[in-house]
């Protein structure tokens, strides 16, 4: 067994145990497997593992990587910042967004992704760390972002993304993942229908999972530690 399939079932395994502990089903988190900094051959021993859904942040980078796997029919989810002038690339090859912070960027990305093909999926990214962080739109302005994003053509809308500062303190994480699940069953009671909250990372998948995650990136538990160029 290769490090990568060992390190997918180890990280399955969590899944499992957390959601057990949730009383929730295994089958309602998707694992999606965050790849930045790692080649196409790693990706293709982790879809060899049974892995399909790959999460990228940097847009050369990830186009670089779908095209050299396009044989596999993999789910690629965009889930680093994204500038306005890189908005097409992203609508037109991956098939999720979750760091949506602004509306205008939405707007492109429906352009873009253009009517004949299924929505491009999307998340809107809120700062659950307070000051402590600065990406993601703030609680506050959430609702208004959500209802303007939800009425977009080619777009659909699936829930939030939150990347919580890291912390050590258990009972804060779960807050911290507490609140976007408040905020999304809140927006659902204002007449959306999201059914995501991606939230959660190899060190926090278990809070994540406790509060409600629907899907966990997981890059450092699958891939090992990450070595910037
Ligand atoms: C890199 C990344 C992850 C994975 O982080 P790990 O701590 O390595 O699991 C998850 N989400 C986003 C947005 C990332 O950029």
């Amino acid at each position: 067994m290769t490090t990568i399939s060992a390190n997918l079932q180890a990280v399955r395994a969590r899944i499992a145990a957390a959601a057990e502990l949730a009383g929730r089903a295994v089958g309602e988190v998707l694992l999606l497997a965050a790849s930045k900094t790692f080649p196409a051959e790693r990706i293709r021993e982790a879809v060899a593992a049974g892995q399909r859904a790959f999460g990228e942040n940097y847009v050369q980078e990830g186009l670089a990587k779908i095209g050299a796997l396009d044989d596999l029919a993999l789910e690629w989810h965009f889930i680093g910042p994204l500038q306005s002038n890189k908005t097409r690339p992203v609508a037109e090859h991956f098939d999720w967004v979750h760091g949506i912070e602004r509306l205008k960027i939405a707007e492109r990305l429906s352009a873009a992704r253009g009517a004949g093909r299924p929505p491009l999926q999307v998340c809107i990214q809120v700062n659950v760390s307070g000051e402590a962080s600065k990406s993601g739109v703030s609680p506050a302005d959430t609702a208004p972002l959500a209802h303007a994003v939800a009425g977009l053509p080619n777009l659909r809308l699936r829930g939030l993304m939150a990347i919580p500062e890291p912390t050590d303190d258990l009972a804060l994480a779960r807050r911290r993942f507490a609140m976007l699940r408040e905020l999304r069953d809140g927006l659902n009671r204002d007449g959306l229908s999201l059914d995501t909250l991606s939230m959660g990372m190899s060190d926090d998948l278990e809070a994540a999972i406790l509060e409600g995650a629907t899907i966990v990136r997981i890059g450092t538990a699958i891939f090992g530690e990450r070595h910037y160029a």
